[in-house]
C-alpha cells in the first residue's frame, strides 16, 4: 500500500483522531513503490501462534477495568478521545494548551531516551539483536529518535498529534490533545508513540520488528492487526513500555496502577469505532495489555 495513500484518506477519516503519521515526499523522491513488498498471509509458517488462556482473558478484561475506573477517579487522568473530539477547538494561547504544550516539550527528552530503550529491550523480546542487518537499522532509527528537537502546539489538529516526516524533528500536537493529557504519563505515552514513528521513518525501516508484534497481537486478541495497524500498535507498546520505565524510575506517593492507567487511559472511549489503519481504542487497550502482561499483573495488584 502507498504510503502517500494512507496519509490522504487518513487525516480526514480517523475517526477518533489521536494519530497521524504524515509522509510529505520531496518532489522526485518516490520511496512508494520500494515498499510495495508483497505478503503471503497465509504462506506456510512454522511459527508457534501465541494464545491466552481464559484466565488470563478475564485477568486482562479486569486490568481495562481498573485503567477506565481510574479515568473517573483520578484527577489527573487523561480525557478519553471521543470526548476530547466532541470539544470546541482550543486556542494555542489558552492556559490548558500552553500548560500541556511546555509539558510535553519539558518531558520531550526523557520521552526520547525511554523510547530507544524500549525499542531496544522489544528487539531483544522478539529476537531481532541477532540480526546484524536490523541492528544497522535499529541504530539509524535511534539517530533519527535523537533528532527530534521540539513540539509544535496546533489549534487545527485539535485531538491529533503528528510527525511529518518531511520535518521528522518536529511533533506536531494538537492542542485539545496537549490539554486532554493531563500527566507526565499520559504525555510520555502519547510523545513515544510519535517517537516510535520517527524511528520507524519514511521506508518503514523497522518492519520485521512492527510485524512481529502486529502478528502477536493479532493471535492473541483474535484480531486483524497487519500493516499500518501493526505500526499503530507498536507505537502504542512502546509508549506503555516507556511510561512504565518511567514510573519505575520515579516512583512517588501514588499507586503504580494509578500512573500506569494513564499510558493507554486516552483509549477509555464510550464510541469505540476503529478503521482500516488503527484497532479501535478499547481493542488497542487489549492488544497492548495482551503483548505486555507484567502491565496486566500491575494494573490488577496495586490497583488499590
Ligand atoms: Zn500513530
Amino acid at each position: 500500500m502507498k504510503k502517500t495513500q494512507r496519509v490522504f484518506s487518513a487525516s480526514s477519516s480517523v475517526p477518533l483522531g489521536l494519530c497521524v503519521k504524515l509522509l510529505l515526499l520531496l518532489l522526485g523522491l518516490s520511496t512508494a513503490s520500494a515498499q510495495t513488498k508483497p505478503t503471503k498471509p497465509g504462506s506456510h509458517s512454522t511459527r508457534v501462534r501465541p494464545s491466552m488462556s481464559a484466565e488470563s482473558k478475564d485477568l486482562l478484561e479486569d486490568a481495562i477495568g481498573v485503567v477506565c475506573t481510574q479515568a473517573k477517579l483520578d484527577p489527573k487522568s487523561s480525557i478519553a478521545i471521543d470526548e476530547m473530539q466532541a470539544r470546541p477547538s482550543l486556542p494555542v494561547t489558552s492556559p490548558d494548551a500552553r500548560a500541556g504544550a511546555e509539558r510535553a516539550q519539558r518531558l520531550l527528552p526523557v520521552a526520547k531516551s525511554l523510547v530507544i530503550s524500549s525499542l531496544r529491550q522489544l528487539t531483544t523480546e522478539y529476537g531481532f539483536q541477532k540480526s546484524p542487518k536490523f541492528t544497522v537499522k535499529l541504530r539509524i532509527a535511534i539517530a533519527r529518535v535523537s533528532e527530534v528537537r521540539r513540539v509544535r502546539p496546533d489549534m487545527e489538529a485539535r485531538d491529533n498529534a503528528s510527525v511529518y516526516l518531511s520535518r521528522p524533528h518536529v511533533i506536531t500536537f494538537g492542542t485539545i490533545f496537549l490539554a486532554g493529557l493531563r500527566s507526565d504519563e499520559g504525555m510520555i505515552s502519547v510523545l513515544a508513540h510519535e517517537l516510535m514513528h520517527v524511528a520507524d521513518g519514511d521506508n518503514d525501516s523497522l518492519r520485521p520488528l512492527v510485524a512481529a508484534v502486529g502478528n502477536k497481537a493479532s493471535d492473541l486478541i483474535g484480531l486483524d492487526i497487519h500493516g499500518q495497524r501493526s505500526e499503530e500498535i507498536t507505537c502504542d507498546l512502546i509508549g506503555a513500555m516507556a511510561v512504565r520505565a518511567y514510573i519505575l524510575s520515579t516512583q512517588d506517593y501514588e499507586s503504580i496502577a494509578r500512573r500506569l492507567a494513564r499510558s493507554v487511559q486516552h483509549n477509555c472511549v464510550e464510541l469505540d469505532e476503529g478503521d482500516e489503519d488503527h484497532l479501535s481504542p478499547r481493542n488497542t487497550i487489549r492488544a497492548i495489555l495482551a503483548l505486555n502482561p507484567g502491565l496486566v499483573r500491575e494494573l490488577i495488584n496495586d490497583r488499590f
